[in-house]
């Protein structure tokens, strides 16, 4: 059986030692070399059979090995660091080819173009680009991945799935939330990596909405206006975007049924949606 050879392949530990691969910082490596947990990231993205999974960063390949034990059908790894590419090519002799890896920036690589529908992200991110890649994601058109399962330092993920109120909540929370349902699924205590960050992580998992926002670009401009003066009142603080558009700020937020003295993180995402949709049609 295909999943037995991967489970034949020498420990994640010894793989790294055999390797001499110690952690490129400048790279945001820190791994998960403990397989129980990378089995636990793996199921979130159940089902995987006849589903084709796009791994960014697959390091050593403890969560690579994850999603071939699971059963993905094709799995793209998009590797930056050569060192990697002897032991995910040892990986890749156990998979009876269903691992294609590549070797290069992930930020550069059109994985609409190599990998077929359906597709699924999973990836235990840098932590240096992990946010960027993750708007580039959400803001592709059309959306082209079905599910993210996405490991990033917690602050980050707690920036993702914030709700009104939340000291987290503001221009992440509402781009991400108006592409794609937003969950936390777990935490992952820095001890759980090898060499320990010096912050914890944790998984979140996003799955497009049926009509995901479109004007993102428009809805990135107004979100890092309004909570790039998170103190201000909203009537301070889109007072710029207002005269770029042409617009009378105090009709432009009545319009939206906005209180031109609230704060930014009162408003529901939707609120900030409205703010774009009105700029197009006052
Ligand atoms: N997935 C592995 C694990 O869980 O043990 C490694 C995760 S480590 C946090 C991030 C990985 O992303 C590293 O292997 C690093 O070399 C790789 N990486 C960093 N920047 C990258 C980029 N722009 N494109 C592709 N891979 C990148």
């Amino acid at each position: 059986m295909m999943t037995d050879n991967i489970k034949s392949l020498p420990s994640l530990t010894e793989t790294v030692r055999a390797h001499g691969l110690g952690a490129n910082k400048k790279l945001g490596q820190h791994f998960l070399l403990d397989m129980n947990l990378t089995d636990k990231i793996a199921r979130l993205a159940d089902p995987l059979a006849g589903h084709h999974v796009a791994e960014v960063g697959p390091g050593p390949g403890g969560l690579t090995r994850a999603l071939l034990l699971r059963g993905a059908q094709k799995l793209l790894a998009l590797e930056m660091d050569e060192r990697f590419m002897a032991p995910l090519a040892e990986i890749g002799d156990m998979a009876d080819g269903r691992l294609e890896i590549i070797h290069g920036d992930a930020l550069r690589i059109d994985i609409a173009g190599l990998l077929p529908a359906p597709r699924k992200i999973v990836a235990n991110l840098p932590y240096n680009v992990g946010t960027k890649m993750l708007i580039n994601w959400i803001s592709a058109k059309p959306i082209f991945w079905e599910q993210m399962v996405l490991m990033f330092q917690k602050e980050v993920a707690q920036r993702v799935v914030a709700q009104p109120g939340d000291n987290a909540y503001g221009r992440l929370a509402i781009l991400c939330q108006s592409t794609a349902s937003c969950y936390m699924a777990f935490d992952v205590p820095a001890r759980a990596f090898t060499p320990p960050p010096k912050v914890d992580s944790a998984v979140v998992v996003l799955e497009p909405l049926n009509k995901p926002f479109q004007d993102l670009k428009t809805l990135g401009e107004i979100t890092a206006a309004a909570f790039g003066q998170r103190r201000k009142m909203l009537r301070g603080s889109l007072k710029s975007i207002a005269k770029k558009y042409d617009l009378i700020l105090d009709d432009w937020l009545s319009a939206c049924s906005i209180d031109p003295t609230a704060r930014p993180e009162t408003l529901p995402v939707k609120s900030f949606q409205d703010l774009v949709l009105k700029i197009k049609k006052p």
